[in-house]
């Protein structure tokens, strides 16, 4: 595969109800957009970094900057077996993963098209529906947020995570436990925490979440494995996984008992699979996890999320939450059993609404080989 040409989109968003992390307040999202074409094919990836460096060090400049300088002029004269093959190419390029998930997922979306079979197919997925949960962010009251849960469970969601920061953890857990007596819950910290906070973890096992989710250092494993021998509820890892590497090493110095998988934090679909794979070998399940995408990031997400290891409900939810306009012709929704289809037609299924992205973009820039 030769890829023939390369565009990239930049497109602001509002969200409907900004979002509070422990490190964040996001109230639009900026997401590059890639659109590559090989042999009267189109492929279609975007990139999930965050406007500010909160997450990891990526935002959509960097992502532009790592795509137009370095990553696409690479691509565009590289012959590719397949699309795994991409991972390999940009493999001497350190960190930059989301600019390579942008891309490197277009190039797997072109590779289904070409083939005429879903992307769920050609990356071992075995599930025609996902399970699906849905995250919460930050409210400034419980009653606040009792009322976002109430919302959610009836629209069919089979679990959902509530973000937490120090000054809203502990107590924000023993309330929703008191009044969803068999609710499935978990928490996100974000890295909010350090050992100093073990009490406070030992606390929240009494109202057991499912799992607690990165609640140590956004580089850390070790801390992690010293926290996990000191509760019982499970520790998830988000931030701090890269690579199937840093997923085994986790999973041996029992810093995780459950892993999840961000395309876009991993540099694509690829390593995704080897995170999923390493995992499996491990009885460690994992789940989607999600990075407020539009329509094109989530769309992958759900194929991704069909593979059989992703066993736990994941971030993968309802378009309509997050957005009012949509760069999709069909958005996204969750069914009363709390699943999702996901789409049967090539690629990632979804008509891409081209015109609209043409619209919107902030910024645009066509690539040919030389
Ligand atoms: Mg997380």
């Amino acid at each position: 595969m030769r890829l023939e040409r390369v565009e990239l989109f930049v497109v602001r968003l509002p969200l409907k109800r900004a979002y509070e992390t422990s490190g964040s307040r996001e109230t639009h999202q900026t997401h590059v957009l890639a659109r590559v074409e090989s042999g009267g094919a189109v492929g279609w990836g975007e990139s999930v970094a965050p406007e500010q460096p909160w997450y990891s060090g990526e935002t959509p400049k960097t992502v532009w900057y790592a795509l137009d300088e370095v990553i696409i002029p690479l691509l565009l004269s590289t012959d590719l077996a397949g699309p795994s093959e991409t991972d390999t190419r940009v493999g001497w390029i350190r960190e930059h993963r989301m600019a390579k998930a942008t891309i490197e997922m277009a190039i797997w979306d072109l590779a289904a098209k070409q083939q005429a079979v879903p992307l769920s197919k050609l990356l071992g997925g075995t599930r025609d529906r996902i399970l699906c949960g849905v995250a919460i962010g930050i409210h400034p009251s419980v009653e606040a947020l009792f009322e976002t849960i109430d919302r959610e469970l009836q629209s069919g969601y089979q679990r959902v995570k509530l973000k937490i920061k120090p000054g809203a953890d502990g107590h924000v857990a023993e309330a929703v436990r008191n009044r969803y007596p068999d609710l499935a819950f978990m928490l996100d910290a974000n890295s909010a925490y350090g050992l100093a906070d073990v009490a406070l973890f030992k606390r929240i096992d009494a109202y057991h979440p499912m799992m607690v989710e990165q609640p140590l250092g956004y580089d850390d494993i070790v801390d992690h494995a010293t926290l996990q021998r000191e509760i019982a509820t499970p520790i998830c890892l988000d931030e701090s996984i890269h690579t199937a590497d840093d997923a085994r090493k986790a999973i041996e110095i029992g810093a995780t008992r459950i892993i999840n998988i961000k395309p876009g934090r991993v540099g694509g679909h690829t390593v995704a699979k080897r995170v999923h794979d390493v995992c499996a070998e491990h009885d460690i399940p994992v789940w989607c996890g999600g990075m407020l995408e539009f329509g094109i990031g989530r769309a992958h997400n759900v194929h991704l999320a069909s593979l059989p290891n992703f066993s736990l409900p994941g971030d993968v939810s309802a378009s309509e939450r997050y957005f009012e306009t949509e760069i999709i012709g069909e958005p996204f929704t969750v069914e009363s059993d709390g699943t999702m289809k996901v789409p049967t037609g090539p690629g990632i299924g979804v008509t891409v609404l081209e015109d609209a992205i043409r619209k919107l973009a902030l910024q645009t820039k066509e690539y040919r080989p030389r």
